[in-house]
Parts: structure tokens; sequence; C-alpha cells
């Protein structure tokens, strides 16, 4: 009988969030693209009508904020994975301590513990 390697538990744990992650951060770079190039298409259509003037506002407004999330989650999903690289994934940024299993598998990359989070920024 071979014996199993050591430390083998923990890896597969976190190996499934990077797996998990790293689609997610794929699939957000494709969201991040479809709407920049969105956004590019509007130097074409100059409306001079009002209304439409108005919408076209809206529309990249819109546009804006979608971007602007996904951007976000882009920089927490790379801060989750660095702290994977770095051993450090699952603990509380503010006071150290291991953030709920529960949480992670809800938020895979929250950085902080339930606790710390319900405090506020
Ligand atoms: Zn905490």
């Amino acid at each position: 009988m071979m014996s199993i390697g050591t430390g083998g538990r923990l890896m597969t744990n976190t190996d499934n969030v990077r797996d998990a992650l790293v689609e997610q951060r794929a699939e957000l770079l494709a969201r991040l693209n479809k709407i920049t190039s969105d956004v590019r298409h509007e130097d074409q259509a100059i409306e001079s009508d009002f209304a439409e003037l108005a919408v076209q506002r809206e529309n990249d407004q819109v546009i804006d904020a979608l971007g602007e999330a996904a951007r976000q989650e882009l920089t927490q999903i790379n801060r989750a994975l660095a702290s994977i690289e770095s051993g450090e994934y699952g603990l509380c940024t503010e006071c150290g301590r291991q953030i709920r299993v529960e949480r992670l598998e809800v938020l895979p990359y929250s950085t902080k513990c339930l606790h710390c989070a319900s405090r506020g920024e």
C-alpha cells in the first residue's frame, strides 16, 4: 500500500476555490470586454434628437455602473487568488481569524469574517 502524501487535505479545498475564482474571473473579463466595446459604439451614433440623446446617456450610465461593479469584483477575485498563493486565504483581514467555511462558500472572495464585515467598512 502506498501512503498518501502530507498536506493533501487543505490544498484540495483551496484548489477548488481557485478553480472557481479563475473561472469567475474569465467570465468577468469577457463581460468587461463586451461592456467596453458597447461603449465604443457610441462614437458613430451622434443623435441630434433630444429624447434619443437622453436614452443614450442613460445607457452609458448603466454601462458605466456595470463596468464599475465588474471591475470591483475583479479586484476582489484577484486579491483572493493572491491570498491563496500566499497561504492566507480565508483569514479575516481585520482580526486575522479564520472566516467560516459557510461564508466562504457563499462569498469565496470575502476578506472579512462575518463579525468584522457586519461592523461596516
Ligand atoms: Zn474578523
